[in-house]
């Protein structure tokens, strides 16, 4: 009532900057209440997007991430290659000899996961020479899930110990596995720890699973020599090597 009186008194020209400036005013009020709005919705969508990412850590850790190895049939078909054979001996020191040492690991690798339940192919099934191809063609032939190649490491350095797991770089998956045998197998054995490498095998470069070749230790050494040949060392090599190779594995099947 007031204003209005005094809205008559004033100049038309008054009249007119004084409605400009409440309109301004007005725009202003809303432009400000918009910005709120946004803050308020932008803030609402990062906190969602961090529960998100929080929920989806967990599921990661839970299902054992997104690079375990999943059974293409009913259960997982494992392929084990005992390196050497035949007239193809590997190394030696003094009564260790490379291809009993891999074949014997192997026999137990095989017992135990068979004994999981887990289809266990041999790519060595006796004391023969087998080229590299065969090798690789019998796996891919079998369609395992994985492949898991067993050898002894040597070195001119006498003193060198210690088990190594190679992997096949251009396979995500190769290296996880290599990850997760290495881990179990250090466990196990109490070998020395020559951690996981890149390794440029046939036998894990030309498969079509991913694979993984385990130097189970230096045939070089004297100490890790006679340790390779003992029947305890290694059954607790294969517990190891068993034990990553289901740690791998997505869990369901
Ligand atoms: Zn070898």
């Amino acid at each position: 009532m007031e204003r209005s009186e005094r809205e008559k008194q004033m100049s038309p020209a008054e009249r007119r900057r004084r409605m400009e400036a409440r309109k301004r005013r007005q725009k202003e009020r809303a432009r400000k209440k918009r910005i709120r709005m946004m803050i308020l919705i932008g803030g609402g969508i990062l906190v969602l997007a961090v529960i998100g990412l929080i929920i989806f850590g967990i599921v990661r850790l839970v299902s054992g991430g997104s690079n375990g190895i999943s059974a293409k049939g009913d259960t997982f078909v494992i392929a084990i290659d005992a390196g050497h054979g035949g007239e193809d001996i590997g190394r030696s020191n003094g009564e260790t000899v490379e291809k009993n040492v891999t074949f014997d690991i192997c026999s137990k690798l095989k017992t135990m996961l068979e004994g999981q339940g887990y289809q266990v192919v041999l790519i060595r099934e006796e004391d023969i020479r087998i080229s590299k191809e065969e090798r690789v063609q019998k796996a891919n032939e079998a369609q395992a899930d994985l492949l898991v190649s067993i050898h002894g490491g040597y070195s001119e350095d006498t003193g060198a110990s210690g088990a190594i797991s190679y992997y096949n770089k251009d396979n995500k998956q190769s290296n996880y596995l290599a990850e997760k045998i290495q881990e179990a197998l250090i466990k196990e054995s109490g070998a020395l720890d020559g951690g996981t490498l890149e390794g440029n095998f046939d036998i894990i470069s030309n498969t079509e699973m991913p694979a993984v070749l385990v130097e189970a230790g230096y045939i070089s050494n004297a100490d890790e020599a006679l340790n390779l040949a003992d029947d305890t060392y290694q059954n607790d090599i294969a517990k190891g090597i068993a034990k990553g190779i289901i740690m791998s594995l997505e869990k369901g099947k």
